[in-house]
């Protein structure tokens, strides 16, 4: 029952540790971190030269169950999940039918609890099938066990149904975690309006519709001191709302994913269906602005909005394709490799907004080393260069726009519990 896992380079946020020491695990729960523990007793993982941090905590998956298990269940996703060093995450409500009744928390949570391999916990919708006009049973899908309320997919257009729910939501101390977007101004369009839009000759979705939408649903929150977490911000625009409203005081957290750090709507090129996403990839000066915002902490968390989608969904033409992209497999290196080998943030700073900030914006108890905390745990190497392999992954979707990328943050071991869920 006990485990040490030795001479690893521990990185635990939640304490400021960043250095070299043994971790006791007993009965799936830290037990003590320190600098050369020895146990008669215990199994010994051996970390040398690897990086051992908080299991990741991903506030943001597509697990597509019930409805569209062909694109993804349960179960391929808590693989993919725990490949990627994933020990927690947070389901969003799109299903088929959507997650807006208590039976519906509960079947996706204990799905989760019998695949057994990471933390499955759900969002439950905003408002009744997603349709954005009556508001769901918000306290008895709390009671069900639902982490946070989303509508995620659409937005809430209705200014005065999101600001009920979020009234609702503050009497419930949950987060309203809110998929910022203004229909109107998107106008079928199908990427980022710029000059590749034009090049293509494809339709653009101005910038607005995503800031715009931000800066409503801050107003709203602000005004009713509730709680609002952002959605995957992408714009220059959508995170000096946030800066500024956290400056006010305003209740306002904020995710980004990989992908708004790494690529530009040039990746679009070619009508490629793999960077087509909503929100779309946007250009350089947001990029940077991003990357911004994750060092000063306006963007508190890095999410995957792992969105797995069937070949037949993404090979279609661009106007037509499903948005979004895979991304367990491949956050972390991502992370490492474009925000900390480049030297622009700590490995503490991202495995803070990895794990540790992620954990606490849902009340949970995970996201550290602490000692007595549970023991989710990812071992990565950060030395070795891999090349990434769609052909390799774990989650039904080969919808990526990585394959054959080069990086750094290789997943050796996941454990979750105290149990190793993954071997690489
Ligand atoms: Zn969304």
């Amino acid at each position: 029952m006990k485990q040490i896992i030795k001479n690893g380079f521990v990185v635990n946020p939640a304490k400021n540790f960043a250095e070299k020491a043994d971790i006791l695990i007993n009965y799936g729960v830290i037990e003590r971190v320190a600098e050369n523990i020895d146990d008669y007793d215990a199994k010994v993982i051996d970390a040398s030269g690897l990086i051992v941090a908080p299991g990741l905590v991903d506030l943001h998956v597509h697990f597509r169950e019930p409805g569209y298990e062909h694109k993804e269940d349960i179960t391929s996703g808590s693989r993919a999940a725990v490949k990627g060093g994933v020990t927690t995450v947070l389901c969003m409500p799109n299903t088929n039918p959507p997650i807006d009744n208590a039976a519906l928390v509960e079947y996706v949570i204990n799905k989760g609890k019998k695949t057994g391999l990471v933390n499955v916990l759900t969002t439950a919708c905003i408002t009744k099938g997603q349709e954005g006009t009556e508001l769901t049973e918000m306290a008895e899908l709390k009671e069900a066990g639902a982490s946070a309320f989303s509508d995620d997919g659409k937005p809430v257009s209705s200014s005065m149904i999101m600001r009920r729910a979020l009234e609702y939501s503050k009497m419930l101390d949950m987060p309203i975690m809110s998929h910022s977007e203004d229909l109107a101004l998107v106008d079928n369009g199908s990427m980022n309006d710029g000059y590749t839009a034009t090049c293509l000759g494809l339709r653009g979705i101005p910038k607005s519709a995503e800031s715009a939408a931000v800066s409503r649903d801050i107003l709203l929150a602000e005004e009713l001191n509730a709680r609002l977490h952002v959605c995957h911000v992408s714009t220059k625009n959508s995170i000096e709302a946030v800066r500024a409203a956290k400056a006010r005081g305003a209740r306002i957290t904020a995710e980004t994913a990989p992908h708004y750090f790494t690529l530009t709507d040039k990746a679009c090129d070619g009508f490629n269906t793999n960077a087509k996403m909503n929100p779309p990839l946007r250009d350089d000066e947001d990029v940077e602005a991003v990357i911004r915002g994750l060092c000063d902490g306006t963007i508190d968390s890095i999410a995957t909005d792992h969105a797995p989608h069937h070949v037949d969904d993404k090979r279609v033409e661009f106007e037509k394709a499903a948005n979004g992209i895979v991304g367990l497999e491949t956050s972390l290196a991502l992370g490492y490799t474009y925000l900390v080998k480049t030297g622009r943030m700590s490995l503490l700073q991202l495995i803070d907004c990895m794990s540790t900030k992620p954990a606490a914006i849902i009340g949970s108890d995970r996201g550290t080393l602490n000692v007595g905390a549970p023991a989710d745990i990812v071992i990565f190497d950060t030395d070795e260069e891999f090349t990434v392999r769609v052909s390799e992954f774990e989650t039904k979707g080969k919808n990526s726009p990585y394959d054959g990328w080069k990086l750094f943050g290789k997943v050796r071991r996941t454990i979750n519990g105290g149990r190793t869920v993954y071997k690489g």
